[in-house]
């Protein structure tokens, strides 16, 4: 019988597997709070002096490398680092310079907002062997930004991103589609200008309302609605796959379930697993594309045993949209690759299949 194959990887780029050490700095450097934003709630902590901080992640981050051997990545989030006091950043800085030169810190990382960064700002941050910038960009849509009260035009976002890859600095970008103002056609603008600045890393966090916060006031005066859960899904899990085609790993979506967080979210999109369903999803959609591009039968598909969880999705979610292409769980067969295989059959055209299709550059 006439048929072929086709290998495949995981559409997923390689991301570091290093374990992050984060380091909370709620709200410090801010120069006034958002108004989605409830840093202390979310991560259960106000933020303590600089030296002590210091001296924790020190004693920490030491003592587990001198058990295990093991280097972490430390991160300073929750706050506008760069807006810091500047003794502060310095503090907090020797000592993540010097973790990195004893050996037991790889990679440093700090977040900050876009009209936090300058040339010299960038310096400094070199100067203590800083690796990476994430900036809380949150959307490149002037209107979204206007209405969210950010305080930064999308051209100031590209600008602070385009300054810290000039001064060889990796980028990181956050975004948070679901701001007032915002829809599914700003969010896509917004992933293609992202994609365009291929960052190192990219976090989508879909905006919450959390309790006292100014958001929390417009959505009950109707005037602010979140995005729905299933929305979310949908434009989030498409999201992946565009970044990951442009081989942009998504380090992040939604919120950890830290502090008191849950008692805070009074509406939104907010799904414990949101990161893992939207892999699940985008692998479906990979799969799928590459299946509507073949006019031929799948006689059986090999998953790789650690990407089975992804391939069917949450609690089985993505099997109904197999078997619309005619793969029930009987085509479908666990093992130990790396990688994924189709093994089909031409329903017509045999000569223009022969090869397979190659995975391709689809839009979303
Ligand atoms: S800059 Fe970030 S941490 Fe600071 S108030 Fe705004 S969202 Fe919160």
């Amino acid at each position: 019988m006439n048929s072929g194959q086709l290998t495949f990887r995981h559409p997923e780029p390689e991301r570091s597997r290093i374990s992050l050490y984060p380091v909370f700095i709620p709200f410090a450097g801010c120069p006034y709070r958002c108004i989605y934003c409830s840093q202390q709630k979310q991560t259960g902590k106000a933020m303590a002096p600089s030296k002590l901080i210091a001296q924790e992640l020190h004693a920490s981050i030491s003592a587990g490398f001198a058990k295990k051997g093991k280097q972490v990545s430390l991160g300073f989030f929750g706050g506008t680092f760069t807006a810091m006091p500047a003794e502060d950043q310095r503090i907090l800085l020797d000592t993540a310079r010097h973790l990195k030169e004893i050996g037991a810190v790889e990679h440093i990382r700090c977040s900050t907002r876009p009209d936090c960064i300058d040339e010299g700002t960038v310096e400094f941050l070199k100067d203590y062997q800083v690796d990476m910038v994430e900036l809380g960009i949150q959307s490149f849509d002037d209107r979204v930004l206007s209405l969210s009260g950010r305080g930064y035009t999308g051209r100031q976002a590209h600008m602070a991103a385009a300054n810290i890859q000039k001064h060889r600095l990796e980028l990181g970008i956050q975004l948070m589609p679901g701001l007032p103002g915002s829809n599914t056609s700003t969010f896509i603008r917004d992933i293609e200008i992202t994609a365009s600045l291929k960052p190192a890393g990219v976090r989508i966090y879909p905006c919450l309302v959390l309790r006292n916060t100014p958001l929390a006031l417009l959505w009950s005066r109707q005037t602010y609605q979140p995005w729905s859960l299933d929305k979310t899904l949908s434009v989030v899990s498409h999201a992946f796959l565009r970044l990951w085609r442009m081989d942009i790993p998504v380090i992040r979506a939604g919120l950890a379930p830290e502090g008191a967080l849950l008692q805070q979210i009074t509406a939104g999109p907010w799904h414990p697993a949101l990161g893992s369903l939207c892999r699940g999803r985008a692998l479906a959609y990979y799969v799928l594309n590459l299946l509507d591009r073949m006019d031929a039968r799948i006689r059986r598909i090999y998953v790789p045993h650690k990407y089975q969880g992804d391939f069917w999705g949450h609690r089985k979610e993505n099997a109904p949209l197999y078997l619309k292409k005619g793969i029930g769980i009987e085509q479908v067969e666990i093992w130990q690759s790396h990688l994924f295989r189709l093994v089909w059959q031409p329903v017509s055209f045999p000569s223009s299949q022969a090869a397979g299709p190659a995975p391709g550059k689809q839009s979303w």
